[in-house]
């Protein structure tokens, strides 16, 4: 589920549709959790889908650090990329504003961070544009991740959460005992999908 001060706009021809920040959004505020109604989609039933809806997967989805295509059921599927994204994607399975989203401001996010199963070829028009995306700009760049999230995490019950009722119990208390210094901070390398992996092993 998507921040409710956002909205679709149109963008181009070329990009389509994007998501917009009605309200000021500040930074460590969640902008999206993978909440329960979210359509999960297996390795195996994505193999099974007929070409256009594999099409329609494709286009709309991101790969979890199961291996499961999400498909949001609301306009979270239409956040785009950007390598100077406003958002991100955390340990935790919700993304972050990494800094104050103005009023119509479009919310972007990292593909990077997504799983995606090949490279493919971007015009975000940042000025240090990966032009790319990479399988492996995970492993290149969690560490830059991490640190942008965690500066916006320190920030988390200082602003308003609208999605915070949606974050499950487990992921809740996880933040608090880390916000409290009992626990340590989840990095986004927990997203990375290792096939035949053990996830709960990577997460110690
Ligand atoms: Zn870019």
């Amino acid at each position: 589920m998507i921040h409710p001060d956002t909205e679709l706009r149109y963008v181009s021809d070329e990009i389509g549709y994007g998501v917009f920040a009605t309200a000021i959004i500040p930074k460590g505020t969640i902008v999206y959790v993978k909440d329960n109604l979210e359509i999960e989609i297996s390795k195996y039933k994505f193999r099974k889908l007929d070409k256009a809806y594999r099409e329609i997967v494709e286009k709309f989805s991101y790969i979890d650090e199961r291996g499961i295509r999400i498909v949001s059921w609301d306009h979270a599927k239409y956040v785009n990329h950007r390598c100077e994204c406003n958002s991100m994607s955390t340990g935790y399975g919700f993304e972050v504003a990494i800094r104050d989203i103005l009023p119509d401001e479009e919310i972007t996010d990292e593909y990077g961070l997504f799983n995606i199963p090949y490279p493919i070829d971007i015009n975000c028009g940042c000025i240090d544009c990966r032009k790319t995306l990479l399988p492996s700009d995970v492993d290149n760049y969690a560490e830059t991740w991490d640190l942008k999230v965690l500066e916006a995490i320190k920030n988390l019950q200082g602003v308003k959460q609208p999605l915070w009722d949606i974050v499950d119990t487990v992921t809740r208390e996880e933040i608090r005992a880390f916000l409290s210094g009992k626990n340590e901070y989840r990095s986004v390398k927990n997203l990375k999908y290792i096939a035949q992996n053990n996830v709960r092993q990577l997460r110690r």
